[in-house]
């Protein structure tokens, strides 16, 4: 695959991550060009990452095989449709904004190769987790190029269907946040049997990178790995048993169904 040129549309905070996780790849300054309508966003990024960021969204694209956008769901109409005269035939569209369908992105551009993807807030680590979805114009030499680009930021798959971007977006787009949430209550937990709080935070922050780091390792799934260190009669039994009789399954299923069901509605 030769390499291809990317434009991102937006410089934010989404697209820089993209921008570094790119380069970190080995792919050339040259290769990647941004705009961004703030003149200081556009300082920073060029210095950061010593690649040209233009005012003028449409000189970004020229040439480009690969446009990123990348601004927030709000503005995305008005950016579409002032691009769509400049558009050159054969560049493939990446759209990172939530809610925004491909069909709604072909509508204000016209016919076009559309990735669509959902990453979440960890890619800014590189340790993000994104769906994507392509349209029927896409090229395999494309779908890779999508792939290239999500995968300088973490994990990305890929979907079937677009309407599985929903569900994404309830399992790993808010899924951050959800962790965020068992963290805050063991953590108040803890405190409540008597740890410091920056202890109780600490063991549970450290714990929940372990439990993840060794359910990526193992060749066996999280529910087998949670019966091996669950001893009849134990203490992690006496907890685990608790969840249950408390129906945390069914709670996390309602609630991931609810994140997608939310989603759908804003689509
Ligand atoms: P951001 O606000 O950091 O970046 C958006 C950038 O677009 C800003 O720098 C802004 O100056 C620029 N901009 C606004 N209008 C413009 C225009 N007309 N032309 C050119 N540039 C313009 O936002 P972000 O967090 O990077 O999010 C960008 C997109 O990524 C959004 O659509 C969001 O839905 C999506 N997304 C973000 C995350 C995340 O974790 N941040 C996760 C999933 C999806």
């Amino acid at each position: 695959m030769t390499t291809p040129r990317i434009a991102f549309i937006g410089a934010g905070n989404m697209a820089a991550s993209l921008i570094g996780g790119m380069l970190a790849q080995g792919l050339p300054t040259s290769a990647i060009r941004a705009s961004d309508r703030g003149a200081e966003q556009r300082e920073k990024i060029a210095r950061e990452h010593g690649i040209e960021v233009l005012a003028s969204n449409a000189e970004a694209c020229r040439e480009a095989d690969v446009i990123v956008l990348a601004v927030k769901p709000q503005v995305m109409k008005d950016v579409c449709l002032d691009l769509a005269p400049h558009l050159q035939a054969g560049q493939l569209i990446v759209s990172i904004a939530a809610g925004i369908t491909s069909a709604s992105l072909e509508n204000w551009l016209g016919p076009r190769a559309v990735v669509r993807c959902m990453p979440n807030t960890p890619s800014l680590l590189r340790l993000g987790a994104s769906g994507l979805y392509a349209n029927a114009r896409v090229s395999a030499e494309q779908r890779q190029q999508a792939e290239q680009l999500l995968s300088a930021v973490g994990l990305a798959v890929w979907l079937d269907e677009e309407k599985l971007i929903d569900a994404v977006t309830a399992v790993s787009g808010s899924g951050p946040a959800y962790f965020f949430l068992l963290i805050e209550a063991m953590t108040a937990s803890g405190e409540k049997l008597g740890l410091p709080r920056d202890v109780a935070a600490k063991l549970t922050l450290q714990t929940a990178l372990g439990a993840a780091q060794m359910a990526l390792n193992s060749d066996v799934d999280a529910a087998e790995l949670r019966r091996r260190v669950t001893s009849p009669a134990g203490t992690t039994e006496a907890a685990i048993k608790t969840f249950q009789a408390g129906g945390f399954d069914a709670l996390v299923e309602q609630a991931v169904k609810a994140a997608d069901h939310r989603s759908a509605e804003l689509a």
